[in-house]
């Protein structure tokens, strides 16, 4: 039975769009009909339609920033940002493609040729997550259409109408009806995506909890392929940083941008104990100075609301939570607008707390954590069970030798901050943070799959080992 599905924006409570929430099971069939055509078109023909999707987004860039804007809160300049990423990422897939799943010829023994190709895998599902609405499904729609695939993309139901925008665009550029299909509905539509014989795998980027349960549902069906992109507790250290007011700016940006919902924000800030204070009264000059505010508002705001009231209230018992277990507030995390979800960016002691919770805090929330040496600020860097991004702020190569070769992370940066990976490398990482499927440029390795073929023009054969002589037929032996 179809229900309706009703999108705000954060920021005020309007209704923007509605839809009726689909059927898996008919979207996956309109695909598994459609994608034997697709998949027997060139490369370059698909690679063609992609430009064109480019070209069509890059036409509708104003309109579609505004939705992004609008849908999730997040500030214009920062929607426009995702923007232009969902159209550079098809050039980059295309190189991606290329590089990563290229035809390739190799020399066999007896003058035999190998010839190693890749297919696509037939159908795959999209399960998108709100906080980059566009860019992140882009980020897997477009390699898999490369690669031959056709896709059924389900946005988050905080998002659907930038869903339904995304796939609109992939219409108007050429791809076909049936081999780019929107699925509108929530956390049981994805789960009836998941589980449709139809199907033959699903990429997913979201939070580790669906994550973990899509695991589970794939767990008798090792032959689909499902790549999961999850979430962090990412770990920023700083130690015998020279400028501190870029120190600071950087710490702002990797733990407050997106109003901390980015899957690499910096949730703790490891100092060194007794020589972090003027380190943090730079950073609290900083944060004092953040406008949070409506995402058209003039002056930008550097940070809108989070997606919704939900999410507001589940940071504020996070907080809470992390204030019970001993944390001591240094900018605490307040609701200005009880009826919306605008939070402040909030600072956290939890050097002596009770218990330091590896849960990803997907907000603007801020952990201090204070430890003696270098060796302990690695420990603590590493002490979560996810593994995304870590970052080192130092002058000192030397530290981040030690850092780099010690930390475990799928991104770890140096003088830089946690967030803004290139799109143009691997993406992904270890621990609960995905499944070793990593995506970004490496997203074309689960879209297509290998066969090696060994091929001669003429069929030459001959046993040489193990047979009798040759046959003689039974007149000629008497
Ligand atoms: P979410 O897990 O709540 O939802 C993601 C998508 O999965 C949505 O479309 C949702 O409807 C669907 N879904 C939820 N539960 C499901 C289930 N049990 N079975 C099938 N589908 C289900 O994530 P979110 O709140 O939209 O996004 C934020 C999370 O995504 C954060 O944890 C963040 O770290 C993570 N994230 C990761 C990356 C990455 O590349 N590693 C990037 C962005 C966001």
């Amino acid at each position: 039975m179809s229900n309706q599905l009703i999108s705000t924006e954060p920021a005020t409570g309007a209704e923007i769009w509605s839809g009726e929430t689909g059927d898996a099971a008919a979207e996956v069939a309109a695909a598994r009909a459609a994608w034997p055509q697709w998949a027997a078109h060139s490369v370059s023909f698909r690679i063609e339609t992609m430009n064109r999707f480019a070209n069509v987004v890059r036409a509708r860039d104003k309109d579609f920033a505004d939705l992004i804007a609008r849908e999730t809160g997040k500030p214009l300049w920062e929607a426009r940002t995702e923007v232009a990423a969902v159209i550079a990422k098809v050039e980059i897939s295309a190189n991606a493609h290329g590089e990563r799943t290229p035809m390739r010829r190799l020399e066999a023994a007896l003058g035999n040729k190998v010839a190693v190709r890749h297919k696509p895998h037939g159908v795959l599902g999209v399960l998108g997550p709100y906080n980059f609405p566009a860019h992140l499904p882009g980020g897997h729609i477009v390699p898999a259409l490369i690669a031959g695939n056709a896709v059924v993309f389900k946005p988050s139901e905080k998002t659907p109408a930038t869903g339904a925008m995304l796939v609109d665009c992939f219409h108007e550029a050429g791809v076909p009806e049936g081999v780019i299909r929107l699925l509108i509905g929530g956390p049981d539509e994805g789960r009836a995506l998941a589980g449709e014989d139809g199907i033959d795998g699903l990429l997913f980027t979201g939070s580790a909890r669906a994550g973990m349960a899509l695991h589970r549902q794939f767990a008798d069906m090792p032959h689909k392929i499902l790549a999961l992109e999850l979430g962090g507790n990412n770990p920023l250290v700083v130690w015998d940083a020279s400028d501190l007011p870029a120190a600071a700016a950087i710490i702002v940006q990797s733990a407050f941008l997106s109003a901390g919902q980015r899957c690499t924000a910096a949730r703790r800030l490891i100092v060194e104990d007794g020589k972090h204070k003027r380190l943090l009264t730079e950073v609290l000059k900083l944060i004092d100075r953040i406008i949070v505010d409506h995402p058209h508002a003039d002056p930008q705001p550097f940070m809108g609301p989070v997606i919704d009231d939900a999410a507001a209230d589940h940071l504020q018992e996070q907080y809470l939570e992390l204030m019970f277990k001993g944390g001591k507030p240094i900018r605490r995390l307040e609701r200005p607008n009880a009826g919306r979800p605008f939070l402040t960016p909030a600072v956290i002691d939890m050097t002596d707390a009770s218990e330091r919770p590896d849960e990803e805090l997907f907000g603007p929330v801020l952990q201090l954590v204070r430890v003696k040496d270098f060796d302990a600020a690695i420990a603590e860097a590493n002490a979560t069970r996810f593994g995304l991004v870590a970052s080192l702020l130092s002058k000192d190569p030397a530290l981040y030798d030690r850092f780099w070769a010690n930390v475990r992370a799928g991104v770890i940066n140096w003088n830089r901050p946690t967030n803004g990976a290139p799109s143009n490398a691997p993406f992904g990482g270890v621990g609960m943070s995905g499944n070793h499927r990593p995506s970004a440029y490496y997203a074309a390795d689960y879209c297509a799959y290998p066969v090696t073929s060994v091929e001669a023009e003429v069929a030459r054969g001959g046993i040489t080992e193990g047979l009798r002589d040759a046959y003689v037929a039974v007149d000629d032996r008497v």
